[in-house]
């Protein structure tokens, strides 16, 4: 490559390229957002004239772009809704970002602001303000445009700010290595008064020695509030800790409610593939180690078929339950992440009430995981109401095909990590593992043994006692989900 002052553009033509560049991709993005209104529209209508009910129609739309650009169905979500409003609501708006004068994430600000703002107020404010964000960044507009709705109408702020306040939530996700990002939007008070309970914490129930930062212990802190805890421990290491609690004692921390998929080697230290964790994603063996310490176990194994009656009854015994949440994972539609816990077991030959034998029948083949969203697009389609296919496969592929034509087959998520296909040699455990560790892997005897063993290792002597009552035979050689509270079956 030539680096020779004369081939490359000067500085001035560079950035000139840069406003023109940016200023494409806006208007791209501007008739992206405008394309997936479009789509949603005419599902919702080609839906509304079938008799699909007016607050779900259309909603599947979501999931074909999603398909279709690979995209999540929040995002989808969100562009679509940003399309809608900028046809309905900010026409100027709507222009500046069609010809590139403003960007996508101006254009979000934009609507974001005003999103519970009066048709009146909007008539005077957003042509304003989609002139202004011309030369703001999207922090600025918001601002600015917060500003500009109390000086134009301060009677309104109060209506506004319920309006808000009814769209506050919290969420979790899953973020890198094994951490979680916590997400709310609260009340302006109720999230300070979180942040200065977390600041108190972490400056007064610690002292000066506390090797973690202050960012560490309001993170903790934060967790010690949930667990019922309530305050902090000082890691200072001393047993005269001046911050430390004298008198009563702490209570212990509450165990989370979560679903860990495990492969029973891997549990037994004797592999280290992944483990799932359920509406997470794969966690290292170590941490699902760490987590069926003190869990309840339910053995899955590759072969397991429950009893011909169980198969005429609508809704699936425990153990078929459990197990199909298990092999799923998530919910099976393409893009989407719900947890198994959180969906519906869904028959996919549809089960007949009146006659079970003529009907599709109660068994892991005939049984998927599905959100409430994705029951009802399965639903809608088999009634031919919105132009879905959804084909369950006795391998447990889900074939989506959308009514546009776009087809995408999705593979249980748990599956993988209860059964791996390619076993990952203990990294974590100290030393080689001797011969009598390593020769379960060929021959299964051994293992069983050593896994009932885990089993009751990491069991309470309650869960020990029943387990050992229900146990008729041995269980073969295979997998185990956690789950780390004991007695809580997941609702269905
Ligand atoms: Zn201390
Ligand atoms: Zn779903």
């Amino acid at each position: 490559m030539s680096e020779r002052a004369d081939d490359m553009l000067s500085a001035v033509e560079v950035m000139e390229r840069l406003r023109v560049v940016h200023s494409m991709i806006a208007a791209a993005q501007a008739e992206e957002i405008e394309l997936m209104a479009q789509l949603y529209r005419l599902r919702r209508a080609q839906q509304l004239t079938l008799g699909v009910g007016a607050l779900y129609a259309g909603e599947d739309a979501a999931t074909e772009i999603g398909m279709a650009i690979k995209v999540s169905q929040r995002s989808a979500d969100g562009s679509i809704a940003l399309g809608l409003g900028l046809d309905e609501r900010y026409g100027a708006t709507r222009e500046a970002f069609a010809e590139g004068r403003i960007d996508l994430p101006r254009a979000r600000a934009i609507s974001e602001t005003l999103v519970n703002a009066s048709d009146e107020l909007l008539a005077t404010v957003e042509p304003r303000i989609a002139a202004y964000a011309e030369h703001a960044e999207p922090q600025r507009v918001r601002r600015t445009l917060r500003r500009w709705l109390l000086e134009a109408d301060p009677a309104g702020q109060a209506a506004r700010r319920k309006s808000a306040e009814a769209d506050r939530y919290v969420k979790v996700t899953a973020a890198e290595d094994g951490t979680a990002l916590l997400e709310a939007v609260l009340p302006a008070a109720g999230g300070q008064a979180v942040y200065e309970r977390l600041r108190e914490m972490a400056s007064t129930q610690c002292c000066g020695q506390d090797p973690r930062t202050t960012g560490q212990r309001r993170a903790d802190a934060l967790v010690a509030l949930a667990d019922g805890t309530g305050r902090l421990a000082c890691r200072c290491g001393h047993g005269t800790c001046p911050r430390s609690q004298s008198g009563e004692s702490t209570p212990a921390a509450r165990k989370a409610l979560v679903q860990v998929g495990v492969s029973a080697e891997t549990l037994a230290g004797l592999q280290d593939n992944p483990a799932l964790l359920a509406g997470f994603g794969a966690i290292d063996a170590d941490l699902a180690r760490q987590i069926a310490r003190h869990a309840h176990f339910d053995i899955i194994t590759d072969t397991d078929r429950p009893a011909a009656d169980a198969a005429l009854r609508y809704r699936p015994r425990t153990r078929v339950a459990a197990r199909v949440r298990a092999l799923d994972g998530t919910c099976r539609a393409p893009g989407c992440s719900v947890p198994a816990a959180a969906t519906d077991l869904d028959h996919q030959d549809r089960f007949n009430h009146a006659n079970p034998e003529s009907g599709g029948p109660t068994t892991e083949a005939n049984l998927g995981c599905r959100c409430r969203r994705h029951h009802r697009l399965k639903t809608i389609a088999d009634n031919g109401s919105n132009g879905w296919q959804v084909l369950h496969h006795p391998d447990r592929t889900v074939e989506w095909r959308s009514p546009s034509g776009g087809s995408v087959t999705t593979t249980p998520e748990g599956a993988r990590f209860l059964f791996p296909r390619l076993p990952i040699p203990p990294v974590t455990a100290a030393g080689v593992p001797d011969a009598a560790v390593v020769a379960p892997l060929i021959d299964p005897g051994p293992a069983i043994n050593a896994m009932t063993e885990l089993v009751h290792v990491y069991c309470t002597p309650t869960q020990r006692r029943s387990h050992r009552q229900s146990r008729r035979h041995q269980p073969a050689l295979g997998s185990i989900v956690v789950r780390a509270r004991p007695d809580t079956e997941p609702p269905f």
